[in-house]
C-alpha cells in the first residue's frame, strides 16, 4: 500500500453485517440475543445448557516473545488467523479478545482491536464504551469503597444496640437476618437464626468489622490515566467527623472485579467469588470480605449483565467475543473463561477458538495455562507465538526501542545475525516455556514491510530448529485473512497432533515454592529472594487458609527477568519478591516482583489530541 490507510479508516470502509444476521449464521438463537444496536450483542449464558451435549472445538492460545514497547502484533495475528480459517478455510472460528481499557486509547498505546486488514468493526465501538462492562465494574468496586468508609463512620459514632436495631431493623415487630447477615454469622461460628438469641458479646462480633484503615487493601477504581489520583485523602468534610485516611484509585481494569469477571464459569461463581473478596483486615487481624459488608448481592446485580459476553465482528464478518480486561501484571492479563467457552460449544468439534493472553508467554501464557486452564478445566490444543524481527533484533543485541521515536537503523536495514541473536536466546526460551506444559507451538511472524525475505527465512528456519512445530510468515495487516493462510493450515496440522498438557506446579504445594518453580523453570532464575514483608505475608495467608492458590506473579513483561533492559533470555539472577498481595475472589496469590502501577499516568503529548468528531457526519478520526 502505497498510501497510507489508518486503521479507523479501513475499519469504516466496511460496514458490518447485522449483529442478528451474524448470530443466525453461527447458531445462535434470536432469544439468546441481547442487540446493543446494529453491529454488537451479549449472548445469554443459558446457550451454555442447550448445547451441553456438543463437543467443543479446538483451542488455540496466542502468546508472544518478550514484546517491545510497540506491541508485536498479538491482537492482529488473532484476528487474521481466524479471518483466514473461516473466511477462507470455511473452518468454523471464532476469536476471544479482551476489552480495552480507555487508559491506553487516550493514553500512549492507543486501542486494541488489531490493526490493517485484521480488526475488529466497527473498531470505535470495540474501543470505547463496548456494551458499559468497564463502566459495571467501576461501579461495583466503588460501591464496595463507599460500604467500607460509611461503615468505618457509622462504626465509630454508634453503641452495639445501635449499629445491630439498624443492621437488622425491626419490620412489623419482627426483626429477621438477610441470608447475606446468616452467611457472616454462619463464618463467624454463630449459628443462631433468631437475632432475639444473640448474646450481648455476639451482637458486638456481629456489628463491628473493626476494619484497621491502616489495613485497607481495597481501592477507588476509574478508567483514566490519571497519575493525580494514586494518593489522595478522603474524609475531609466536617460531616464525616475526623476519619480522614490515605487511599488512592486504581485504573479500573486493575480492579479484583475484573479479574472475576474473566474467571468466573457462572453466574453463581461470580457472585460466590464477589462475597469472597477481601477488603482488608480487622484490627485483631481477620479478613473482611464483602459479604461481611453486607454488599455482595448488590454487586452481583450490577454485574448481571457484564457477565454475558460481547459479540462483534471481523472485517472478514467472522465472529468475535469481546469480555473482560484484567490487567496482565497485578491480574492474570486473559479474556473470560465464560466467552471461550461458548466459543468452544459454538464452533463445534471441527471449530477453532482463538484466545489471546496479554504480554509475553512468560506472563500472559503461563498465567492463560496456570490460573485460567485451572479455574474453566479447559485444556488448549496449540500455542501460536507471535514473533517480529524488530523484537528479535532487540533480543539478539539491537539498541534499546521506545514507543513515539524513531526506530533506530539496526531495525530498518537487514541484519541477519541479530535475528539469529534474538531467535537463539528469547525465542527459542518462549517455546520452552510452551513445552513445559507440553503443548505444541508454531511461531507465527508477524511481517512488516521493512523485513527482508532473508530474515524472514532465517526466523522459521531457526525457530524450528528451538523446537517449534512450524514457522510460518503471516502477512494478514497487509492483506487480511488470505495473508494468514500459511498459519491457518500450520495451526490445523498442529491441533491433529496430540497436546499432552500438564500444570506447571501442583496446587497443594507451598506458595514459596510455587513462586520458586515459575521463577526457576519459566523466567530461567537462578533462586528467589524473599523480602520480611513477602515472608510474613506467606505465613498470614497461610494462617488464613489461603495457601492453595495459584500464583499470578507482578513482573515486568520487557524482560524474561525482573531487569526490564535485560533482553534476549537472562541467566544467573536472583528473583527478589519485595512484597506478596491476594486477590481471594478471583482466586490467586500476587507476587510483587519490583513495583507495579496500577495507575498509568498521561504522556505530554496524549493520544487523545488526535481524536476528534465531525458534529455534521458524526464520523470519529484519531482511533488506532
Ligand atoms: P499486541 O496485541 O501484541 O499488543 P497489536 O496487535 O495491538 O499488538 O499491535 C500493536 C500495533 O502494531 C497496532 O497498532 C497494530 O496495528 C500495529 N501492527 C501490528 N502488526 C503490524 C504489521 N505487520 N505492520 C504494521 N503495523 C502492525
Amino acid at each position: 500500500f502505497s498510501v497510507f490507510i489508518s486503521d479507523i479508516e479501513i475499519s469504516r470502509a466496511q460496514t458490518p453485517k447485522p449483529v442478528d444476521q451474524l448470530a443466525a449464521e453461527i447458531g445462535v438463537l434470536p432469544e439468546e440475543l441481547e442487540a446493543y444496536g446494529r453491529s454488537k450483542a451479549k449472548v445469554q449464558l443459558s446457550l451454555l445448557d442447550r448445547l451441553h451435549t456438543q463437543p467443543d472445538g479446538k483451542y488455540v492460545l496466542v502468546a508472544g516473545i518478550t514484546p517491545t514497547p510497540l506491541g508485536e502484533g498479538k491482537s492482529t495475528v488473532t484476528i487474521g488467523l481466524v479471518q483466514a480459517l473461516s473466511a477462507h478455510l470455511k473452518l468454523n472460528s471464532f476469536a476471544c479478545l479482551r476489552q480495552p481499557s480507555q487508559g491506553p486509547t487516550f493514553g500512549v498505546k492507543g486501542g486494541a482491536a488489531g490493526g490493517g486488514y485484521a480488526q475488529v468493526i466497527p473498531m470505535e465501538e470495540f474501543n470505547l464504551h463496548l456494551t458499559g462492562d468497564i463502566h459495571a465494574i467501576t461501579a461495583a468496586n466503588n460501591l464496595v469503597a463507599a460500604a467500607i468508609d460509611a461503615r468505618m463512620l457509622h462504626e465509630a459514632t454508634q453503641s452495639d444496640k445501635a449499629l445491630f436495631n439498624r443492621l437488622v431493623p425491626s419490620v412489623n415487630g419482627v426483626r429477621r437476618f438477610s441470608p447475606i447477615q446468616i452467611s457472616r454469622l454462619n463464618r463467624l461460628g454463630i449459628n443462631k437464626t433468631d437475632p432475639a438469641s444473640l448474646t450481648p458479646q455476639e451482637v458486638s462480633t456481629f456489628v463491628r468489622l473493626d476494619l484497621d484503615p491502616s489495613k485497607i487493601t481495597w481501592q477507588r477504581v476509574v478508567d483514566t490515566n490519571d497519575r493525580f489520583l494514586r494518593k489522595i485523602t478522603v474524609g475531609q468534610a466536617s460531616t464525616e467527623k475526623g476519619m480522614i485516611r490515605e487511599t488512592g484509585f486504581d485504573i479500573a481494569v486493575a480492579s479484583e472485579i475484573m479479574a472475576i469477571l474473566a474467571l468466573a464459569d457462572s453466574l453463581e461463581d461470580m457472585k460466590n467469588r464477589l462475597a469472597r473478596m477481601v477488603v482488608g483486615t480487622s484490627r485483631s487481624g481477620q479478613p473482611i470480605t464483602a459479604e461481611d459488608l453486607g454488599v455482595s448481592g448488590a454487586l452481583a446485580v450490577l454485574m448481571k449483565d457484564a457477565i454475558k459476553p460481547t459479540m462483534m465482528q471481523t472485517l472478514e464478518g467472522t465472529p468475535v467475543f469481546v469480555h473482560a480486561g484484567p490487567f496482565a501484571n497485578i491480574a492474570h492479563g486473559n479474556s473470560s473463561v465464560l466467552a471461550d467457552k461458548l466459543a468452544l460449544k459454538l464452533v463445534g468439534r471441527n471449530g477453532f477458538v482463538v484466545t489471546e493472553a496479554g504480554f509475553g508467554a512468560d506472563i500472559g501464557m503461563e498465567k492463560f495455562f496456570n490460573i485460567k486452564c485451572r479455574a474453566s478445566g479447559l485444556r488448549p490444543n496449540v500455542v501460536v507465538l507471535v514473533a517480529t524481527v524488530r523484537a528479535l533484533k532487540m533480543h539478539g543485541g539491537g539498541p534499546n526501542v521506545s514507543a513515539g521515536a524513531p526506530l533506530p537503523r539496526e531495525y530498518i536495514d537487514e541484519n541477519l545475525s541479530l535475528v539469529a541473536g534474538g531467535c537463539r536466546s528469547n525465542l527459542r526460551k518462549q517455546i520452552q516455556i510452551a513445552h513445559l506444559f507440553g503443548v505444541p507451538v508454531v511461531v507465527a511472524l508477524n511481517v512488516f514491510k521493512t523485513d527482508t525475505q532473508a530474515e524472514i527465512d532465517l526466523v522459521c528456519q531457526l525457530a524450528k530448529e528451538c523446537g517449534a512445530s512450524d514457522a510460518v510468515p503471516c502477512h494478514h495487516w497487509a492483506q487480511g485473512g488470505r495473508g494468514s493462510l500459511e498459519l491457518a493450515q500450520a495451526v490445523n496440522e498442529a491441533t491433529s497432533r496430540p497436546s499432552n498438557f500438564q500444570f506447571l506446579y501442583n496446587i497443594e504445594m507451598p506458595i514459596v515454592e510455587k513462586i520458586r518453580t515459575i521463577a526457576q523453570k519459566v523466567y530461567g532464575a537462578d533462586d528467589i529472594e524473599l523480602s520480611p514483608e513477602a515472608e510474613a505475608k506467606i505465613d498470614y495467608y497461610n494462617q488464613q487458609g489461603y495457601g492453595s492458590l495459584p500464583i499470578c506473579m507482578a513482573k515486568t513483561h520487557l524482560s524474561l527477568s525482573h531487569m526490564p533492559d535485560k533482553k534476549g533470555a537472562p541467566t544467573g539472577f536472583t528473583l527478589p519478591i519485595r512484597d506478596v498481595r491476594a486477590s481471594i475472589g478471583a482466586g490467586f496469590i500476587f507476587p510483587l516482583v519490583g513495583t507495579m502501577s496500577t495507575m498509568p499516568g498521561l504522556p505530554t503529548r496524549p493520544c487523545f489530541y488526535d481524536i476528534d468528531l465531525d458534529p455534521v457526519t458524526e464520523e470519529i478520526t484519531g482511533l488506532f
